[in-house]
């Protein structure tokens, strides 16, 4: 029976056939879809043979509500999210120019989606700009609500930044330049514990081996220092018993069952990232850390074109899952991109709804398809020996390739 997925005390409950609402998203975005939603179905298909079904809900975002709706985020569709709580969105046109906000921000923000969640893994055969690839295996969780990117900024020479230079004279008696424009770095213990916490959670529930916080808390000491502290603290309070950190370790192996918390300074990090990829496992690091870490650890596994991401608020339940690249315009309609990134995304959905056997499928079929070179150009054109194929062939190499 068509349900919706529901949060309850016990955690997230999904029925045998959920609504679940989608996106298309802008450029590119409407042939990504068209050839992921057949992987999507075949998978849950093969996987429950019928048992299990997804009902696909179109809601409209971006250039398409635009044009049908004089609206970039009608009302029905930020509802939909809030109601079926689990949902899938392809990439969005963020129109340049003054006074208008991020459709994918104002979307975290309303349903207040605190973790971005980044899984980064290497699938063999991907071209990769790094000698051992297949050493990065790390899931990013990064603060999506707080930071410099909350938004808080004030124009050089406005009312607000001169108010706000004014008021740290004479309250503070720091002395910053007139013309300097302002910006707001909000980093709180709740914000900071919510996102920790969520990682923790993660890295027991999936026996990783280490989790590591990520800071620049040298230099900003209330802010990323703070994030740092927090997060240690959080950890012998909330898990006693069930982590460990290198001091008490002096040397030794992680006893087993534990996680090993661990911290780094995010310069440091995007260095040993690249020397010592096997050094890392679960990341929590704050919102423009984490902005820069995933995309660096995306460079190493094969790029954007690949790399899955959600939106989630694990207290609620709201998820968005969602492609980490932009819409591509200059591809729009030519059957030629790369959709494993809605592909994997997903995956990742299915799986946060606890249909795993559908998930794996999907990994199955990407690895094979991926395996036998079967590739679209952005791949193809670093690969020697490639088959190029079109959105639409890889997306039904990847299904002939799901083997149980
Ligand atoms: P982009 O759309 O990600 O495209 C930049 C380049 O990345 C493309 O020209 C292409 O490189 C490669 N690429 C992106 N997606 C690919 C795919 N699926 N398969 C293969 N190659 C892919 O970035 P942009 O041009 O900076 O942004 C365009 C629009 O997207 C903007 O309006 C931006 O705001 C928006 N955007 C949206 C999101 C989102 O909704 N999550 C994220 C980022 C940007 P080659 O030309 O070298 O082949």
């Amino acid at each position: 029976m068509t349900r919706k997925i529901r949060m309850t005390e016990k955690g997230l409950e999904v029925p045998q056939e959920p609504i679940i609402p989608y996106i298309q998203g802008d450029g590119t975005g409407p042939d990504i879809w068209r050839a992921s939603v057949r992987v999507f179905d075949a998978a849950v298909a093969r996987a429950y043979g019928g048992q299990k079904r997804i009902h696909w809900k179109e809601v409209l975002a971006g250039e398409k509500a635009f044009q049908t709706l004089g609206e970039w985020l009608p009302r029905e569709t930020e509802e939909a999210f809030q109601e079926h709580l689990v949902g899938i969105k392809g990439p969005l046109t963020t129109p340049v120019g003054e006074g208008f906000r991020s459709l994918n921000v104002t979307l975290r923000r309303n349903l207040d989606l605190y973790v971005c969640l980044r899984p980064v893994r290497y699938f063999p055969g991907i071209p990769s700009p790094v000698r051992r690839p297949e050493l990065v295996d790390m899931v990013v969780f990064r603060e999506n609500t707080e930071d410099v990117y909350a938004g808080l900024e004030a124009a050089a020479g406005s009312r607000e930044a001169l108010g706000i230079i004014s008021f740290l004279k004479s309250e503070l008696g720091w002395t910053l330049r007139e013309d300097s424009g302002i910006g707001i770095k909000p980093i709180s213990r709740g914000g900071s514990e919510r996102l920790i916490r969520a990682a923790l959670d993660y890295a027991l529930r999936q026996g990783r081996k280490s989790l590591t916080l990520v800071h620049k808390g040298n230099i900003m000491k209330y802010t990323e220092g703070a994030f740092r502290s927090w997060g240690y603290e959080l950890a012998r309070r909330e898990y006693p018993g069930l982590v460990v950190t290198q001091e008490e370790l002096a040397g030794a192996p992680t006893p087993p069952g534990k996680v090993l918390i661990k911290d780094a300074i995010a310069d440091a990090f995007l260095q040993q990232i690249l020397t010592r990829p096997g050094d890392f496992d679960v990341i929590a690091t704050m919102n423009l850390n984490g902005d820069y870490i995933s995309d660096a650890l995306a460079a190493q596994v094969g790029g954007i074109g690949i790399a899955p991401g959600a939106n989630i608020n694990y207290a609620t339940g709201h998820a968005i899952f969602e492609a980490t690249h932009g819409t591509a315009p200059k591809y729009a309609g030519r059957d030629m991109v790369n959709p494993s990134s809605v592909i994997l995304s997903g995956a990742m959905m299915l799986e946060y709804m606890g249909w795993r056997e559908a998930a794996e499928l999907i990994h199955r079929g990407i690895v094979g398809a991926i395996g036998k070179k079967i590739l679209t150009y952005d791949f193809a054109r670093l690969t020697e020996g490639a088959q190029t194929v079109g959105t639409g062939r890889f997306a039904d190499a990847v299904i002939e390739n799901m083997v149980s």
